[in-house]
């Protein structure tokens, strides 16, 4: 059984956390400061760290760079704000490490811990279709015919849950969960915000809306 140490200060996203993981087979740690999650990953019980990076004590980039300083090596998956992606991928040394822009689905955060376990070795899909549109997971670029689209934080996920379900009518509220994650407030419109700004960048006949029901996503 692997054991996996999350350390997050939130307790509602480290019981989120620890319930997927046990319910997929893993044991589970939890603590929710900077100095306790670098002591617990250098004890040597565990084989992989869940680290958020807004930790009081010691930051999550604090505790990785102490962890590497000390040379303990456990597979770090890093949990940041989607707005600090890029200073995220920026700390991130060589191949040992992966991060997880929060919200998250829990299945997106248990396929990094997965493929992580696996020493990376594992192969994941990196690009999504759709007719001619495309995304590409690992460079955050996202293609239409033969433009290149910039797409904000946001308006990528909710492409990227789309091109994972082509065709299929998708809820509002099933949007919300899965790109919002459980920050949403279901009274919220935010859905249709970000779908007329996807079909500004992307093209208006790619998400059609299915009255009463919600948005699929077309081929073109
Ligand atoms: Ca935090």
């Amino acid at each position: 059984m692997s054991r996996v140490l999350i350390a997050e200060d939130e307790t509602r996203i480290a019981a989120f956390i620890e319930k997927g993981l046990r319910a997929n087979g893993f044991a589970t740690a939890v603590v929710n400061d900077g100095r306790a999650a670098r002591a617990a990953a250098a004890g040597g019980d565990f084989d992989l760290l869940i680290l958020d990076i807004g930790l009081p004590g010691m930051d999550g980039f604090e505790v990785l760079r102490a962890l590497r300083a000390e040379r303990v090596s456990i597979p770090v998956v890093i949990l940041t704000a989607r707005d600090s992606v890029q200073d995220t991928v920026a700390a991130l040394e060589g191949g040992a490490d992966d991060y997880m822009p929060k919200p998250f689905r829990f299945e997106e955060l248990l396929a990094r811990v997965r493929l992580r376990l696996s020493g990376g070795r594992q192969t994941e899909t990196t690009v999504l279709t759709c007719g001619d549109l495309s995304l590409d997971l690992r460079t955050r670029r996202a293609q239409a015919g033969n433009r290149t689209v910039d797409l904000s934080a946001r308006e990528f996920a909710l492409a990227e849950t789309f091109l994972r379900h082509p065709g299929q009518v998708l809820a509002r509220e099933q949007l919300l969960s899965h790109v919002w994650g459980y920050d949403f407030d279901p009274g919220s419109n935010v859905v249709d915000v970000y779908v007329r700004y996807l079909r500004r960048k992307l093209g208006a006949s790619r998400i059609e809306t299915v009255r009463g029901m919600g948005y699929r996503l077309v081929a073109n």
